[in-house]
């Protein structure tokens, strides 16, 4: 049995009221809440351990590198990656995936090479890829889709060619939930010879993810989306490909020895992380991690699985609602439009009834206009939410529907 009561108590937040009701927390998919556990550890490192980490000598300085050093190996477990060596610290998926394409692109894509990302990408993992193409000439292709939301791996297939260096795809679609076919993809590509990069902000806090188990290349996300802090995220990478890339960014850690005339850099995964980084954060994530393992990813994918089933049965209910996306495989989000009734406006009226949702183009605006719709409502599920919850967001979406 999964005890939900028990582990909202872990959540302070989630007794707050909002406008005098009781706050429905609906956007995970945006950031998720904090446990307890992870507050108390920003605090601790505050409270007990702060100093900088790698360059001090000192009790202090030693004491918030181990932490920091512990918590690099439980990120490692908790991805099941091969080395601390393959797991760099950046500020989040966004940065990770900057990194990815910069460095990337300079290692090995020359003008005519193509990198394939699919057609439902956040923003982070078109974008970066496009500031690269106006510097090295290298060009997008884009996986499409069905209209339920289900990449088409007949085209994809298809696309692969002796340009392509890279595949770069989500595994989960943060708009439509769509669970992408990870081993498919990496199975095609590996034999084309391609390395497969997966943006994990939405997989790996729901469903988990093992980067041996999968053969990913590069895997990135984010820490506050997975119950950590803000400004905290991962980018994993294969070692080999790693040491073949060349820094992103210069300065602080990522030295091995700097003159006028030359500078050498680091070994990994310290060639990446630039300047002080934010070891607090890190600690803290590893706590957001700890908690995760503790009531088990399996049992955390389940029973957010039946949470949607459940948001999909009593949202077909409601006259005149329509889904935006029904993937094959679902995780973490739903997506919706009433009637004609502008997203923004739903999100607003919902709101006022304490509860929290999404609304917009949710960093997905090629996939808006492939949907042909300028946004939608989007729930987003976590383990610390209920089926009353869900009840009070049907309730909530008839009674806004109503006023229309
Ligand atoms: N990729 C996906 C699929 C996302 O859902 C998000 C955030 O919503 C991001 C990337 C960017 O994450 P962050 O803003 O934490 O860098």
């Amino acid at each position: 049995m999964f005890d939900v009561e028990s582990i909202r108590k872990d959540f302070p937040i989630l007794d707050k009221q909002v406008y005098g009701k009781p706050l429905v927390y609906l956007d995970n998919a945006a950031t998720t809440q904090k446990p307890r556990q992870v507050i108390d550890s920003i605090s601790d490192c505050y409270l007990n351990t702060n100093a900088n980490v790698h360059r001090g000598l000192h009790f202090l300085s030693e004491e918030a590198t181990r932490q920091m050093e512990n918590a690099r190996e439980t990120v490692r477990r908790f991805i099941g990656a091969g080395s601390t060596q393959e797991i760099i610290f950046t500020r989040g998926t966004t940065e990770s995936l900057n990194l990815l394409a910069h460095s990337f692109t300079r290692a090995f894509i020359k003008p005519g090479d193509e990198v394939i990302v699919s057609c439902m990408e956040h923003h982070s993992n078109i974008v970066p890829w496009q500031l690269e193409a106006q510097k090295s000439g290298l060009a997008l292709k884009v996986i499409p889709m069905d209209d339920r939301g289900n990449l088409d791996m007949e085209a994809f297939e298809g696309m692969l060619s002796d340009r392509t260096r890279l595949v770069s795809v989500t595994h989960v679609s943060n708009v439509l939930g769509t669970v992408n076919p990870i081993r498919d993809i990496v199975r095609i590509a590996h034999a084309h010879g391609v390395p497969v990069a997966v943006d994990g902000a939405q997989s790996v806090p729901h469903t988990g993810i093992d980067v041996q188990a999968l053969d990913v290349d590069f895997l990135a996300f984010s820490g506050h989306k997975i119950y950590g802090p803000t400004g905290v995220g991962v980018l994993y990478g294969r070692k080999s490909l790693l040491e073949q890339m060349p820094p992103y960014q210069g300065g602080g850690e990522m030295i091995g020895r700097v003159s006028f005339e030359k500078t050498t850099y680091n070994e990994l995964p310290y060639k990446f992380e630039a300047g002080t980084p934010d070891y607090v954060g890190v600690i803290a994530l590893a706590s957001a991690l700890d908690y995760v393992t503790g009531i088990g990813i399996d049992a955390i994918a389940e029973y957010e699985h039946s949470l949607l089933d459940y948001a999909v049965e009593r949202l077909s209910a409601i006259d005149g609602l329509r889904f935006i996306g029904t993937p094959a495989v679902r995780s973490g989000v739903v997506s919706f439009l009433v009637k004609d009734i502008f997203p923004s406006d739903m999100g607003t009226l919902l709101d006022h009834l304490g509860i929290a949702v999404r609304t917009g183009h949710h960093c997905a605006q090629p996939l808006m206009d492939r949907l042909g719709i300028p946004g939608t409502v989007r729930a987003s599920v976590s383990f610390y939410n209920t089926r009353q919850e869900i009840d009070a967001l049907a309730a909530g979406i008839e009674r806004v529907a109503g006023m229309f």
